[in-house]
C-alpha cells in the first residue's frame, strides 16, 4: 500500500538541485537500496531537478514507498505549469535508464514526473515502525555544500571507474579461459577427425578387399560350373557306351554267358546307369548355374501338367500303404515355362515318394495373393529343422536318411531351387522328423 511520504522538499534554485541529489541518496540508503542504486537514483533526481529549474519552475519533490508487489521506492516531482510534458519526455530518455520506471504526466494541474526503483530482497522490511525511524532520520538531515556534493560525486566516480576496470579484467580473464577451451576443443576435434580418417581408410581398404574377393569368388564359381559341364559332358558318351555294351553282352543274340558272368555284367550296367543319372544331374545343374537356361514363357495349362505328372510318377508310387494324390488344379493356367515347371514338381514328388513309407504324397496348387503356390506334401520321414537349408546344397543328403527306393545324387533339390529362381519364384520347406515334409514352390502370376 501507498504510505505517507517519507520526506518532501521544494526545489527553487540551482542550489536545491544539489540538495535534492543528496536527499535522494539519503532516502535510497535509508530504505535499503545498494550503493550503485543510490547513485543512480540521486543522478536521476538531479537531472530532472536541473531541467525543471532551468525552465524556471518551482518543483515539489515527495519520496514514498509502496509494498504492493515488490517493495518499491517512489519519487514524485511536480510543478504547477502544464504543457511541459513532451519536452520532458524527450529529454529524459537517458535518465529513464537509471530507474525502473519513469513517467511524465501532463494535465491541467501541472506536470509531474514519477520514478520508481524496486528494493532488493535483502533490504529490511518496511514496517510502520521502521518507516517512522526513517522519517526521523531524514528530518534531521542537514544538506551539505555543493563542494561536499562534488567530493561525494568524485568518490562515486572513482568507485564506478574501479568497478569498470574490475569488470574489464574479469572479461579479459574469461576471454583467456574461453580461448584455452577453444584450443582444447580444436585439438580434440583434430584428433577425432584424424581417427575418423584413419577408420575411413581402413573401411575403404576393406571394401576393396571384399570386392576383390567377390570377383575371385565369382570367377571360381564360373570355373566350377564350366568344369562340371565339361566333365559331365565328356563322361556321358563313354558311360552310355558301357550301358549299351552291357546290354549287348546279355542280349539273346550274343554268346551265352555263365550265370556268374551275367551277374557281373548286370552289376556293371546298374553302376553305369547310376553314373549316367549322376552325370545328367550334374550337367543340368551346371547349365542352370552358368545361366545357360533361358525359360520359354508360355501360357501353361496346369491341368495338362498335373495329368502328365500323375501318369509318369504313379509307376514309382508302388507301395500300397502310400496314397499318391494329384489334386485337380485350383488354378487353371499360369504364365511360365512348362518343361522347367514340370521338372521342378517331378523332383519334389520323386523325393516325397522316395522318403514316405506310409500315408500319402499329395500335389496341389492354389492362388495366394499375387502368387501361385504349388504344394508337395508327404507323411514321410521328415527333415530336422537345422538341415532345412543344407538340403539345398549340392550333394548334401540328410545323414541316416534312407531312400525307400532308388539312389539319390543329392543334386535334385539344388537344381529345383535354381529352376524356381529362373522362373522368378521361391522354394521353401517346412518339415520335422516323423511329421512329414511340405515343399512349397511359389511363382509370380506375372513373372
Ligand atoms: P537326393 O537325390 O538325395 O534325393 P535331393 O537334393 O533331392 O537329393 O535331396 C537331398 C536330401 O534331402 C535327400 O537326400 C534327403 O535326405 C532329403 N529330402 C529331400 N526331400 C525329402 C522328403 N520329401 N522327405 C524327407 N527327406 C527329404
Amino acid at each position: 500500500m501507498k504510505r505517507e511520504p517519507l520526506t518532501r522538499m521544494r526545489i527553487r534554485s540551482e542550489q536545491d538541485v544539489f540538495t535534492v541529489r543528496q536527499l535522494g541518496r539519503e532516502v535510497a540508503r535509508a530504505v535499503g537500496l545498494e550503493s550503485q542504486d543510490q547513485t543512480r537514483l540521486a543522478t536521476a533526481l538531479s537531472e530532472v531537478g536541473r531541467l525543471l529549474v532551468a525552465a524556471g519552475h518551482e518543483t515539489d519533490v515527495a519520496f514514498t514507498t509502496t509494498t504492493i508487489g515488490v517493495p518499491t521506492l517512489l519519487v514524485e516531482m511536480a510543478h504547477p505549469v502544464s504543457g511541459d510534458g513532451d519536452r520532458l519526455r524527450l529529454e529524459l530518455t537517458q535518465v529513464s535508464r537509471l530507474v525502473d520506471t519513469l513517467e511524465v504526466g501532463d494535465g491541467e494541474t501541472g506536470t509531474v514526473v514519477r520514478m520508481s526503483r524496486r528494493l532488493p530482497p535483502s533490504s529490511p522490511a518496511l514496517t510502520p515502525g521502521r518507516m517512522d525511524e526513517i522519517r526521523d532520520r531524514l528530518s534531521g538531515h542537514v544538506p551539505g555544500t555543493p563542494l561536499d556534493e562534488l567530493t561525494v560525486q568524485n568518490q562515486q566516480l572513482i568507485a564506478a571507474l574501479d568497478e569498470v576496470r574490475a569488470q574489464r579484467d574479469d572479461l579479459a580473464r574469461l576471454n583467456a579461459e574461453l580461448e584455452e577451451t577453444n584450443r582444447g576443443v580444436m585439438a580434440l576435434y583434430h584428433q577425432l577427425s584424424d581417427e575418423l580418417e584413419e577408420t575411413n581408410r581402413g573401411v575403404v581398404a576393406l571394401y576393396a578387399e571384399l570386392d576383390e574377393k567377390s570377383v575371385q569368388l565369382r570367377a571360381a564359381s564360373e570355373a566350377k560350373s564350366r568344369f562340371l559341364a565339361n566333365v559331365s559332358h565328356e563322361l556321358r558318351a563313354p558311360v552310355t557306351a558301357i550301358i549299351g555294351l552291357g546290354r549287348l553282352l546279355t542280349d539273346e543274340a550274343s554268346d551265352k554267358l555263365t550265370e556268374e558272368q551275367s551277374r557281373q555284367v548286370e552289376l556293371i550296367r546298374a553302376s553305369a546307369s547310376d553314373l549316367l543319372s549322376l552325370v545328367n544331374d550334374l550337367l543340368d545343374l551346371a547349365k542352370a548355374e552358368a545361366g545357360r537356361i533361358e525359360p520359354e514363357w508360355s501360357d501353361v495349362d496346369l491341368k495338362a501338367v498335373f495329368g502328365q505328372l500323375r501318369g509318369t510318377l504313379r509307376p514309382l508310387a508302388t507301395r500300397p500303404e502310400v496314397e499318391f494324390i494329384v489334386d485337380e488344379p485350383a488354378v487353371p493356367r499360369l504364365r511360365s515355362d512348362e518343361v522347367l515347371l514340370a521338372q521342378i514338381l517331378r523332383n519334389l514328388l520323386t523325393n516325397a515318394i522316395k522318403f514316405t513309407a506310409e500315408g500319402s504324397v499329395r500335389l496341389s496348387v492354389a492362388a495366394v495373393g499375387d502368387d501361385v503356390e504349388f504344394t508337395v506334401a508327404d507323411t514321410g520321414t521328415g527333415i530336422p529343422p537345422d538341415l532345412h537349408e543344407r538340403i539345398f546344397e549340392e550333394f548334401y543328403q540328410v545323414p541316416g536318411s534312407q531312400a525307400l527306393s532308388g539312389k539319390g545324387t543329392g543334386l535334385g533339390l539344388p537344381y529345383a531351387r535354381r529352376l524356381v529362381g529362373i522362373l522368378g519364384g521361391a522354394l521353401r520347406v517346412s518339415s520335422a522328423p516323423g511329421e512329414g515334409s511340405t515343399f512349397v514352390v511359389s511363382l509370380p502370376v506375372s513373372p
